[in-house]
């Protein structure tokens, strides 16, 4: 049987199948790519079959469940490479009609994706406190962070990265993982991202992720604290179909170009910037509700503080490397 026939028989059987994500989302992605090069639909509704019954399992900020255990219950381990599979499948499906699917993924980018690349910062901050003792030793600390910097923490815990292993009741170690599946696997996933910002179509160029981004289009530029700003720098006479979030409906929002106010309409689930000309700038400003839910994963509850589509908190008493914790902070000061 090959897998886009696996994928598609799936779904009937999801729940007796222990490699939740390394087999049957995985098997969805490839055969939705497969699809790209037919038109059977029945493929179409298993890969989505497979997404959407993942998807109510896993936490909506990006956290997705490697498998389920033997108990029925989602594993409280998110790997990167499950991630990236579920962006995979979200951007296939948003091509095919799932428009909703370009807001989520832009979550699972901005959250757990975002938190879990690797810095100068967070590497020095997972390296021992205490001082080299050789030229030789401070070496390898130099070298560590220029070679492990761009790569991704590769599992977690729901808001921590620290991975502990229990017998029984005890906590033996904490761990951080760093596995060559899921280095490679968060580069797709922001390739992914980045591919799938801005597309040119024949009715103006979709901004589908409010993500920065260069085009020969438009230049895109996001920023979110208090308030949210999208700014556009236009590279081409085009108009321009902005895709606000679901909590924007309702909301002001104000349009200007070059500094005066411009008149902009929602048609259906975009706002349409009339055509502009090379050089100008357009500014999307909007407010940016707080709002807290509630997301059980791995079968046990979180609450999770958003900032619009971003987390800016969700604090785990025992955490010994929380994913969020800088961020309310940044918030708070910009
Ligand atoms: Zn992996």
């Amino acid at each position: 049987m090959t897998c886009v026939e696996q994928a598609d028989h799936r779904p009937e059987s999801l729940e007796t199948i222990a490699d939740l994500t390394f087999d049957p989302v995985a098997r969805a992605a490839a055969a939705m790519n497969y699809l790209c090069r037919t038109t059977d639909a029945e493929f179409v509704a298993a890969a989505e079959r497979i997404y959407r019954w993942v998807e109510a399992r896993s936490g909506s900020f990006g956290w997705v469940t490697e498998r389920i255990e033997d108990d029925g219950q989602p594993r409280d381990i998110c790997e990167i490479c499950c991630l990236m599979d579920m962006v995979d499948l979200q951007m296939l499906l948003a091509e095919r009609g799932q428009v909703d699917l370009y807001e989520v993924a832009g979550r699972y980018a901005a959250n757990q994706l975002a938190a879990a690349q690797l810095t100068p910062d967070r590497i020095s901050a997972l390296a021992p406190t205490s001082s080299p003792d050789t030229t030789s030793d401070r070496e390898t600390n130099v070298a560590a962070i220029d070679r492990l910097t761009g790569g991704f923490i590769n599992s977690g815990h729901p808001g921590d990265f620290a991975r502990r292993k229990h017998q029984g009741s005890q906590v033996l170690f904490p761990f951080i993982g760093l596995g060559g599946c899921c280095g490679p696997a968060g580069v797709k996933a922001l390739y992914r991202i980045w591919q799938h910002a801005v597309r040119a179509t024949p009715d103006g160029v979709e901004i589908n992720l409010l993500v920065d981004h260069l085009s020969p289009w438009v230049d895109v530029k996001v920023r979110v604290n208090a308030r949210g700003r999208v700014h556009l720098v236009v590279r081409d006479p085009r108009r321009f179909l902005v895709r606000p979030a679901h909590w924007a409906e309702g909301t002001p929002i104000r349009v200007s170009a070059n500094g005066a106010p411009l008149r902009a309409e929602i048609e259906g689930n975009v706002l349409a910037i009339p055509e502009r000309q090379p050089g100008d700038t357009v500014t999307i400003d909007f407010a940016v509700p707080r709002r807290t839910t509630e997301e059980r994963l791995g079968g046990r509850a979180y609450q999770v503080e958003w900032l619009g589509d971003w987390v800016v908190g969700l604090d785990v008493p025992d955490a010994r490397l929380p994913v969020f914790a800088d961020r309310r902070g940044h918030i708070e000061r910009s």
